[in-house]
């Protein structure tokens, strides 16, 4: 069966625009405005050969930071159980947060790969914390930018080499 890679991280950060840009299709539904349920959304994806399943844990959008903190406990959780290859998002435009720092302990010491990815790098500048994201401790933050489609290629590399 194939591999299956899963997107975790912080409302808001873009992972369905992410899911949706590599999906090739508009199948996660990006909200502005949090407060939407949806379920788990799967897509079957084909980079260099390497066919994949990429899962986007959307679920509620809360705006209560307890409820997000479990909800992104759980989504942690479901990628450490089922996903061979693990994205953890942040948005670039921030900091990492407490909650932040809470999700990248349990991916690592789930002992599953992951891809620490950081959204919204729409230009050629890093942001000026940029370098505060290795602090995780869980390797190279790879900037991306979804809505510019920027570094895809290398980033589905790094995914595509796991396997
Ligand atoms: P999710 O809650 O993590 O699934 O985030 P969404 O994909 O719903 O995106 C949340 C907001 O961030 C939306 O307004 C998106 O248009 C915006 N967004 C997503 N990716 C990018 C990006 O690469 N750059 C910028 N500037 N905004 C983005
Ligand atoms: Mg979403």
């Amino acid at each position: 069966s194939k591999p299956i890679v899963a997107i975790v991280g912080r409302p808001n950060v873009g992972k369905s625009t992410f899911f949706n840009r590599v999906a090739g299709r508009r199948i996660s539904i990006v909200e502005d405005t949090p407060g939407v349920t949806r379920d788990r959304i799967y897509a079957d994806v084909e980079w260099l050969s390497h066919n994949f399943t990429l899962i986007d844990t959307g679920g509620i959008e809360p705006d209560n930071g307890d409820v997000i903190m479990s909800q992104m406990k759980e989504q942690a959780q479901v990628a450490i159980d089922t996903a061979d290859v693990i994205v953890f998002m942040l948005d670039g435009h921030y900091e990492y947060t407490p909650a932040d720092e809470e999700i990248a302990q349990m991916l690592r010491r789930s002992k599953k790969p992951v891809v620490l990815v950081v959204n919204k790098v729409d230009g050629t500048d890093m942001p000026s914390h940029f370098y505060d994201y290795y602090n995780l401790g869980i390797g190279e933050p790879i900037p991306i930018s979804s809505v510019n489609i920027l570094n895809f290629g290398d980033l589905l590399d790094i995914i595509v080499g796991y396997f």
